[in-house]
């Protein structure tokens, strides 16, 4: 079973409706997507994709949606989750035919990054391409006029960041007051990085009316909050990859010293001649310095994060996905969403110091079915993240000292500030909000 069904959540939203879900059809086995009901034209385009069946979020979440609920889903990336929502989405849209007009939108999609979101409209595209629908992709850090003159006539669906989406509004580019389906993708992602504000303004343009779907990877309280404040009796269902996790992807911990660490990773690619690795820091500045150290010692590196231009995330993404670069060194924020499959190897460079985005990370191996290896180079400042993640696993990790890199017993611990990175500057003058935002992604 390439997914495993964790939990159906039915405590803790007493505000919210108790679902009874469509748990049952995933235990029934064999669903098809012909039993949905999905129209011709979607059911073609997902038979080019060549899915053999719906994985269980699917199977849970696309009758749900047609039949017009709210829904809160808990499912990380990499369990099909978009095609979980685009579907549905598509086939509701399809239902109840309406006239395009100026700036107007009948389906927003919102999403954290501009990566996650041009994943999100090359799936609306895919799973929509015999549908006549228009659909259009809007993010910052790019000209906003090309992006102002497509919205003018109107588009069915918009996948778009919340930051770019409110400049829009503000300069009445687009009309929201027609929106028949709002789904945030990653909303937990996005109350990270500061988005919340921007979320709550954007809701105030919607109306009231309307079927709200919301994705996150895990149920945080600030989750319920918001979904408390803008879902209506909401479904909720919750997918779990963290077995997977556990069970299908070889994960192995080697204690090292942390000025030997960029050594090592340089030995462990060459000596098991590893040809395509994800490696992961915690800011930017760590992921630049890396890559540069990589290319210096003879192996093909680029970097991905907040700090460069879209045109240079999307080469670096497709250079690394065609194989021309070895290694793609990535902050958690910039790898969030990123379809990459089968990824043979990942990297943490440095724990996480949010111990789900561990699981989040080794997610990126060992997808659809394969099996991966996730390697994480942990110091001794890091035995507190270490011991946070084996405690969320439920289990500890194994430890392998690989020999000539042991780590230096008189070296103590150091706290590491705020629970984030020892190489992290702190600003006295930044908020903790600020410092996410302008730091790690
Ligand atoms: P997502 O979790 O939406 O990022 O999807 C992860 C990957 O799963 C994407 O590459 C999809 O193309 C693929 N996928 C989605 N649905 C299915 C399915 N039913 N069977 C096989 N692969 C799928």
């Amino acid at each position: 079973m390439a997914y495993l069904v964790h939990r159906l959540l039915v405590t803790g939203f007493p505000r919210h409706q108790r679902s009874i879900f469509y748990f049952y059809n995933y235990l029934k086995g064999c669903m098809s997507f012909n039993d949905f009901g999905l129209s011709e034209e979607i059911l073609r385009a997902i038979k080019e994709q060549e899915y053999l069946e719906p994985t269980p979020v699917q199977q849970m979440a696309i009758p749900v949606v047609l039949k017009g609920h709210d829904m809160l889903v808990s499912a990380q990336t990499g369990t099909g989750k978009t095609a979980g929502f685009t579907l549905p989405m598509l086939q509701r849209l399809r239902e109840n035919p309406k006239e395009r007009s100026q700036y107007s939108v009948r389906a927003l999609i919102l999403t954290p990054t501009r990566e996650l979101a041009a994943q999100v409209e090359e799936s609306v595209r895919t799973y929509g391409k015999y549908l006549p629908f228009k659909s259009t992709i809007v993010f910052g850090g790019v000209n906003i006029n090309s992006q102002m003159r497509i919205l003018r006539h109107g588009v069915d669906i918009l996948v778009a960041t919340p930051g770019r989406l409110l400049d829009l509004v503000s300069q009445r580019a687009v009309d929201l007051s027609k929106v028949e389906i709002l789904i945030l993708d990653e909303a937990d992602r996005m109350l990270d990085m500061g988005f919340i504000n921007d979320i709550r303004k954007i809701i105030t343009r919607l109306p009231k009316n309307r079927q709200s779907l919301m994705f996150c990877a895990t149920f945080s309280d600030e989750i319920k909050q918001l979904a408390d404040g803008f879902l209506k009796s909401p479904q909720l269902i919750e997918v779990s990859r963290r077995n997977m996790a556990v069970t299908k992807i070889k994960q192995t911990i080697h204690p090292v010293d942390n000025r030997r660490k960029r050594e090592l990773l340089s030995f462990l690619i060459t000596s098991k001649n590893w040809k395509q690795v994800l490696v992961f820091t915690r800011t930017k500045h760590g992921a630049n310095r890396l890559t540069q150290q990589l290319e210096d010692d003879g192996i093909s590196a680029t970097a991905i994060h907040g700090n460069k231009t879209q045109a240079a995330r999307t080469k670096a993404l497709a250079d690394f996905k065609r194989g021309v670069v070895r290694v793609l060194v990535a902050t958690d924020i910039a790898a969030r969403g990123l379809d990459i499959d089968q990824l043979p190897h990942v990297v943490n460079f440095e724990l996480p110091s949010v111990p789900e985005d561990y699981v989040h990370r080794i997610g990126r191996t060992g997808r659809a079915g394969c099996e991966g290896e996730a390697v994480s180079l942990v110091c001794v400042d890091e035995r507190d993240l270490l011991r946070k993640i084996e405690i969320l696993l439920k289990s500890s990790l194994p430890k392998e000292v690989v020999p000539s890199y042991e780590p230096d017993p008189s070296i103590k611990a150091q706290a590491i500030p705020n629970g984030r990175s020892f190489q992290r500057r702190s600003s006295s003058r930044t908020t903790p909000h600020h410092r996410h935002r302008k730091n790690i992604r």
